[in-house]
């Protein structure tokens, strides 16, 4: 079998390293892919969605995966499924749950899946009238896709005056903030639930908790994420009932009434506060961190996961009885300004972790970062404890200029 994996993360370095253990597998491409993905297959230098089909069709992939949600978002589905090339994920529609912050609300409150109270606007003048009677913290989002950017948490009517400003005056996200999402704040703990569908039901693995803040003890800016844990420690069977109920069955209750079905993921962020587990969005792909925990816990082959969702068979997810961490090392500065190109080293010392490339390419025979969130290093242990003093023994052995990460990941 010939699969394509579309993305140049950590995630897809997971994925692949997965997916690499099973002989069926005969070739793997990555578009970009990173220097982990170089050293399984082979990586390809492409992000146009023609381009991707053309090289699909003429390497015969019998398969696609899709990392991010760009492609999916831009109708990468529906431009392979005119040739017949198979993908594991949604259409452009239904992707839409994803990047249309706007489309999704209005999904969740058709369904009454329990999410935050939510008004959508279009009108500038209206957005701040409206902001005028609510109780703060208020949030604030842009609709579209603005790079994990585009949700602003204000605590004052000023701060959301200007954000109303920058998102629909300024256009600091283009058009990703012509229309606001505003809705009320909730207070409590954050997990992600990462789900299989086989186009009829969908398949929940076990929650994970990712760590969004650039600083210890969740201090400082965010970042598209330093770090993950599962099973998520706070996230108890009672929490997985409610999520069950309020939010995963009238999901695919709201798919299948408006001909949404589709075979891939969906992947909920959830909030839960002293009320119960609220959904804060869809993604409708793997997320990242959260896959590089998954796998090193799941069971399962994931090729034939896989495939038995696009087959639209029965799954039984199955998830080792242990805890895993992931640890994301960054370029100093990120999630601001950072500098690339320094060289990695040590990745071979580390002797009780999986070692991923995330930010990190091939150059010549040295492997150099290459972005803001630039290695991964996943364990599993009987304890938190035990696999953090793997993750943290392996990360001191990794080397390139200026990094950091967190301290704290797993630390409960
Ligand atoms: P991501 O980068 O995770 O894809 P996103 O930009 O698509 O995020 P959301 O997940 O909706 O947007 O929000 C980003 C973060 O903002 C959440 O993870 C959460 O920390 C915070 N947040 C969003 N909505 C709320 C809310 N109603 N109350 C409190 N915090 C919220």
């Amino acid at each position: 079998m010939r699969i394509l994996i579309i993305g140049e993360g950590g995630r897809e370095s997971a994925l692949a390293a997965k997916l690499q253990k099973d002989n069926r597998v005969t070739k793997m491409f990555f578009a970009n892919g990173n220097a982990s993905t170089d050293a399984i297959g082979q990586n390809v230098h492409m992000s146009d969605i023609k381009e991707l089909r053309d090289f699909a069709i003429k390497e015969k992939v019998d398969l696609t995966i899709v990392g991010p949600e760009a492609p999916l978002v831009a109708g990468l589905k529906d431009e392979f499924k005119k040739h017949d090339l198979k993908v594991f994920g949604p259409n452009q529609k239904v992707a839409s749950l994803e990047g249309s912050k706007a489309f999704s609300k209005k999904f969740m409150q058709t369904y009454d899946i329990k999410t935050a109270k939510a008004v959508v606007f279009d009108s500038y003048n209206e957005a701040k009238e409206y902001v005028q009677t609510q109780e703060y913290p208020l949030v604030i989002k842009a609709s579209g896709l603005a790079g994990g950017k585009g949700v602003v948490i204000c605590d004052t009517l000023e701060e959301a005056e200007a954000t109303i400003h920058d998102f629909m005056i300024r256009r600091i996200y283009g058009d990703a903030g012509i229309r606001l999402v505003i809705e009320e704040y909730l207070q409590g703990f954050e997990a992600s639930i990462i789900a299989f569908s086989n186009g009829e039901k969908i398949f929940p693995c076990i929650a994970a908790k990712d760590y969004k803040k650039a600083g210890n003890g969740d201090k400082g800016p965010n970042t598209g994420g330093m770090g993950s844990v599962a099973p998520s420690p706070e996230f108890t069977a009672e929490h997985t009932a409610d999520f069950e109920k309020n939010i995963l069955e009238p999901t695919l209750t709201g798919l299948k009434a408006e001909g949404f079905s589709f075979k891939g993921i969906i992947f909920f962020g959830l909030m839960v506060t002293k009320n119960g587990t609220y959904l804060l969005e869809y993604n409708m792909r793997f997320g990242d961190p959260e896959t590089q925990v998954l796998m090193a816990l799941m069971e399962n082959n994931l090729l034939d996961v896989i495939n038995d969702c696009m087959n639209g068979k029965e799954l039984d997810l199955k998830f080792k009885d242990e805890k895993a961490v992931c640890l994301v090392m960054c370029s100093g500065g990120y999630p601001g300004n950072i500098e690339t190109g320094f060289e990695i080293t040590g990745i071979e010392k580390a002797k009780h972790s999986q070692v991923l490339c995330a930010g990190a390419v091939k150059k010549g025979d040295k492997i150099v970062s290459n972005g803001g969130r630039v290695m991964n290093v996943v364990a599993t242990g009987a304890t938190y404890d035990e696999a953090r003093k793997k993750v943290y023994e392996d990360a001191l052995h990794v080397h390139f200029d200026y990094s950091f990460y967190r301290e704290d990941i797993g630390k409960f």
